[in-house]
């Protein structure tokens, strides 16, 4: 049955301009592997590039650039296990490019996870094939892939050749700008007839020393009847080929399934690569079996992570694609994996498969859905908190700062040079400097903990993760010298046009208001979350932390005494950023039309953006995205200055239209931001974001990899933007207000290991504990709390307000016996009505 377009990313046409955009977004993977939606007879080239990348599977290579070494960490292009195709008597094999296409339709089917596609075929002979395949990479069990392909002779009978390999003549080339790098990461190992129907390959990444095997195993049925063909297996130094050779008549229908294992030295529960490879696929049932199991997990995260709309097709459809790539980046089997999340997903070869603050944007939507990952995630980062703090006594201070870009190890992965494809340059790349990557990685310890309640986590790794960024940014901040202020001098903020002023010759910024204004709330935080977690251990932790009352006095008082620069009644983004000069916006965009990356711009014509005022990205704005109004005011109070709604209303007016959205997260805070101010504003930036790869809004980006950070902020728009999902003391509240473009909406959320169902629409709101609910024993709905326990349903009557239809009374509160009829589908949720919104 034809899933409905809601769940279906549809291409009708073969556009070989668009090859590369279509790859990533139908891409497949299960948080351990993903494989591009590159076509099963494609080799890299100018239009296809199919790529495999393993999570975490990174290795290093050295290159002579620009006159010095550089050295850099590669999220590795793993051999192709995708080649599966056929050709007639005495043809030629498939090829899309040369034969005549008669049609062609590609679709991802996001409900189950399968990439189907349909061809059809006349080649230089007149002889006419269909052929249709279905592809999966199994969300059940974390090593398999498989293929089934079906190839009708349309007018034609003969002898067919299938050819089957695995291609280990693979580098990375996924990224143009990066070519001028060494690229060759892997050395084959062996390739191997392994008996039958199965082919082995073994391959090592060159400096990481990780061993990967590929085994495929393939059968035939034709017209429904397996049956054995000559098989002939060609071992090469790199590539591994099976062809199998067999007749076949007119009108038959000749399937195949081609089962993969991908297994790598890092498996648990395994001898080694190759042996678990082998007998896995020799293991494996059939695709249908495959398929069955891969569906049910499927199901099962749907069911945790839906959002259903009553809204445009079109935005549910990239929702659920967004949602999709997600969970196929980090999955349920990231929790048995050493891994973060990468900000280019397992997508493609953009940013090497690094991991930056972009998480910041995707935990919230996890932390409600399926916290797991979101520990799982953490725990990458207290691994690598030995690396943090390496890198903090390098800079000669204490406790720990994260990498701006992080791969294996945990040490700095950023570049140092960064080539200006516009200019053809290398200039210096300095956007390790942006320190705050910690505070992110801070304030998603303390809203995983808000959302699920493990105190567990905090007491054994949170709190010492805390502790060491805290430490970092007390001994980072100087004292002023003139008003009794700190300062944290040359650092970047999140705005990346910004690593230098013009007037200075080192890198950095001064009093980056956002990083500053997060320390503070971190400095205040930590003495908070001691007091959560029990006294032994914290007794433990501060002892072997050495963090004695003096210190933390100290962090008191720095915590109260950041600078936060202002200028012309808004708050600057970093000192002296009043000095810079306007940036003429309009004469730009009439002469380069996009001008997001006006970084490029500038330097190829020998200027440079630090001269402007102008961000690539949202800054000081971010402090509104992430810190809910009441935490502000207290923040800005403690600080000494003065702040109240219309400062964030000021500083909206000021930096939107000085930022040219060069980040697609750009886009997402913005609209968070405008939901108060301008909800019209705030819903385009939504829709604009949404379109960030799916329409590939930045001309080419997407082909390299998906924007995973601009993809889960678009879904926590809709969870916590448009539920005002936030937790105050302790308890969960919610102020729903639909715009006018949604009619409905439905979430299925885990708080505290609780579920809670949401039901909202214009006439009202049912807020559902079908099972047990978590203490405290109440939920906050548009200001008022009301009590709430296991099988508690809240109704609410809705009403149109300014803003757009808000829950104003409650009708009726009463017990639901069982299973409520909407809990048999389900959704999640996530806190934090912030500034923005409040
Ligand atoms: C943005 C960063 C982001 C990175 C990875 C950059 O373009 O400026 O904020 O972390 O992309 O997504």
């Amino acid at each position: 049955m034809k899933p409905p377009p809601e769940w279906t990313l549809s291409y009708d046409g073969f556009e070989p301009a668009r090859q590369g955009l279509r790859e990533a977004l139908c891409t497949l993977g299960n948080g351990n592997f993903a494989t591009r939606g590159a076509a099963e007879e494609a080799c890299a080239d100018e239009i296809h590039y199919p790529g495999t990348y393993l999570a975490g599977g990174f290795n290093r290579l050295q290159t002579d650039i620009a006159g010095r070494v550089v050295e850099n960490e590669d999220l590795v292009n793993l051999p192709n296990w995708l080649p599966l195709t056929f050709r007639p008597e005495g043809g030629d094999w498939l090829n899309v490019l040369r034969d005549t296409l008669l049609s062609y339709r590609q679709m991802l089917d996001m409900r189950h996870g399968i990439l189907h596609r349909e061809l059809h075929v006349r080649d230089r002979e007149g002889r006419e094939t269909a052929i249709t395949s279905r592809r999966l990479v199994s969300m059940h069990t974390p090593d398999l892939a498989a293929i089934e392909m079906t190839i009708r002779p349309l007018n034609w009978s003969g002898q067919m050749d299938v050819t089957t390999a695995i291609d280990g003549r693979v580098i990375n080339a996924g990224v143009a700008r990066y070519r001028q790098l060494n690229d060759k990461h892997l050395r084959v190992l062996e390739t191997r007839d392994a008996g039958g129907d199965r082919i082995l390959l073994v391959a090592e990444t060159v400096q990481s020393h990780l061993r990967i095997a590929e085994a495929a195993r393939t059968r035939l049925w034709r017209d429904g009847e397996p049956f054995e063909p000559e098989r002939e297996t060609a071992c090469e130094d790199e590539h591994v080929e099976q062809v199998l050779r067999f007749a076949v008549s007119e009108g038959q229908s000749l399937r195949i399934e081609k089962i993969v294992s991908l297994h790598s030295g890092r498996d648990r529960a395994i001898s080694e690569p190759a042996i678990a490879a082998l007998a896995s696929v020799e293991r494996a049932g059939s695709f249908a079996d495959l398929l069955d199991d891969h569906a049910l997990a499927w199901k099962h995260l749907w069911d945790r992570c839906d959002i259903e709309l009553d809204g445009p097709v079109r935005i549910q459809m990239i929702l659920r694609l967004h949602i999709f790539h997600l969970l196929q980046t980090v999955s349920p089997h990231t929790a048995g994996l050493d891994v973060g999340v990468p900000a280019r997903g397992l997508h493609g070869e953009a940013y090497r498969g690094h991991i930056f603050w972009d998480e910041v944007f995707i935990l919230p939507f996890l932390n409600y859905r399926v916290p797991d990952i979101s520990r799982a995630l953490l725990q990458y980062r207290y691994r690598r908190l030995p690396a943090a703090r390496r890198i903090a006594a390098e800079l000669g201070h204490r406790g720990a700062t994260y990498p701006w870009q992080s791969g294996s190890s945990g040490r700095e992965e950023s570049q140092v040079l960064h080539l200006n494809p516009r200019s053809g340059r290398w200039t210096p790349d300095n956007s390790s400097l942006q320190r705050h990557v910690s505070l992110a990685i801070a304030y998603n310890i303390w809203r995983y903990y808000e959302a699920s309640g493990d105190l567990s986590f905090l007491a054994s790794y949170g709190t010492e993760m805390l502790i060491e960024i805290a430490r970092f940014w007390a001994s980072i901040a100087e004292p002023n010298g003139h008003d009794d202020r700190y300062s944290i001098r040359g650092i970047m903020g999140s705005d990346e046009f910004h690593d230098q002023y013009p007037w200075r010759n080192e890198p950095g910024i001064d009093n980056n208001a956002y990083s500053n204004v997060m320390a503070a709330w971190l400095l205040a935080k930590v003495p908070e979350v001691l007091g959560l977690i029990h006294a032994d251990r914290r007794h433990e932790l501060q002892s072997e932390l050495k963090l004695d009352d003096d210190e933390l006095a100290y962090w008191d008082e720095v915590s109260r005494k950041l600078v936060v620069p202002f200028h012309d009644g808004v708050i600057s983004q970093f000192e002296r950023y009043d000095e810079l000069e306007e940036f003429d916006w309009e004469g730009y965009r009439k002469k380069y039309g996009n001008i997001e990356r006006l970084d490029r711009i500038l330097e190829a014509e020998g200027d440079n953006v630090n001269r402007y005022k102008a961000s690539k990205q949202a800054d000081v704005l971010m402090l509104f995205y992430l810190l809910p109004l009441q935490t502000l005011e207290y923040l800005f109070r403690r600080l000494g200055y003065p702040f109240d709604i219309d400062t964030i209303t000021r500083c909206i007016r000021y930096y939107i239209p000085r930022t040219s959205n060069g980040s697609t997260l750009s886009r997402v805070v913005h609209s968070w931001v405008l939901a108060r101010h301008d909800r019209t504003r705030s819903w385009e930036l939504f829709t604009e974001a949404l379109e960030s790869d799916i329409s590939d809004i930045q001309g080419g980006t997407t082909a390299e990899g998906i924007h995973l950070g601009a993809m889960a902020g678009t879904v926590d728009l809709i969870q916590r933007g448009q539920t005002a999902l936030e937790v105050r003391d302790g308890v969960l509240r919610l102020n729903p207000c639909l715009p006018q473009q949604l009619k409905g909406l439905r979430l299925r959320l885990l708080f505290r290991g609780a579920r809670l169902e949401l039901d909202i629409n214009c006439d009202r709101t049912i807020v559902t504990a079908p099972y047990e609910w978590t203490r405290p024993e109440k939920i906050g709905i548009a200001e008022e709390v009301h009590p709430f326990k296991g099988g508690s349903r809240l109704e609410f009557v809705c009403e149109e307000s300014p803003d757009g239809w808000r829950p104003v009374s409650s009708r009726s509160v009463r017990q639901v016996r069982g299973r409520s009829k909407r809990s048999e589908r389900g959704q999640t949720s996530d806190p934090g009505r912030t500034a923005g919104r409040a």
